[in-house]
């Protein structure tokens, strides 16, 4: 990449500057450190871009958001939370203005269609929980905004970060009979655990609403 940069977001020039290993340089794009290598730099600002991040475009089409295309954008000092993965963020989002839909660049690689070996029968397509279907087969856990790989045939509904874990019962009831892991020690224990954590969940909500 050139040596100079003009970047949409910036009114200066940015500079290609060599980071170090001792460095302590942040991107003001995704707020994760930047380790050796080039780096994009505004010294006058002590602006930061990783190289990936400046080559980032500055209008995307998403599928989560099919109706629009978002545009990338500091979120400013009080943050903005991820449509996708509920968390806050302060550094740059791919946000819809007409519509408020905010996104984490890095959550905009998130795949629409995976395959898990909790469900190996079908895929599971990315979808907005909704009031009836809300919950995790996985991990049991509930919230209506929130995104959900799901089967829709089978019901079966998973968090991103349940996708390949954690290590419980298998989700599809097929395989239980057979499995060497539910006759070994080992697999009750990871079982009578999971399921005393989901007890204790359920205490602790009640006991918030009491
Ligand atoms: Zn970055
Ligand atoms: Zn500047
Ligand atoms: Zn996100
Ligand atoms: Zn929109
Ligand atoms: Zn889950
Ligand atoms: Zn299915």
């Amino acid at each position: 990449m050139a040596s100079r940069l003009s970047h949409f977001s910036h009114d200066h020039e940015l500079v290609k500057t060599q980071t170090f290993a001792n460095d302590q340089f942040y991107c003001d794009l995704c707020n994760t450190q930047i380790k050796e290598g080039p780096r994009y730099r505004c010294h006058a600002c002590n602006f930061d871009l990783h190289e990936d991040c400046a080559k980032l475009p500055e209008k995307i089409s998403f599928f989560a958001h099919p109706w629009h295309n978002l545009h990338l954008g500091p979120a400013g000092k009080t943050g903005r939370v991820c449509d996708l993965c509920m968390e806050v963020g302060t550094g740059f989002f791919y946000r819809c203005f007409s519509c408020s839909f905010d996104v984490h660049p890095h959550c905009t690689t998130t795949k629409q269609m995976v395959s898990t070996g909790l469900h190996p029968e079908h895929s599971l397509f990315l979808s907005p929980a909704g009031a009836i279907w809300n919950s995790c087969t996985a991990c049991k856990e509930t919230g209506e905004s929130i995104w959900l790989y799901r089967c829709g045939m089978c019901n079966v509904n998973l968090h991103m970060k349940c996708l390949h874990g954690p290590i419980k019962t298998k989700v599809s009831k097929a395989n239980n009979s057979s499995s060497r892991e539910g006759s070994s020690t080992v697999g009750r224990f990871v079982r009578q655990v999971a399921v005393d954590t989901t007890v204790q969940t359920i205490v602790n909500s009640l006991t918030d609403l009491l």
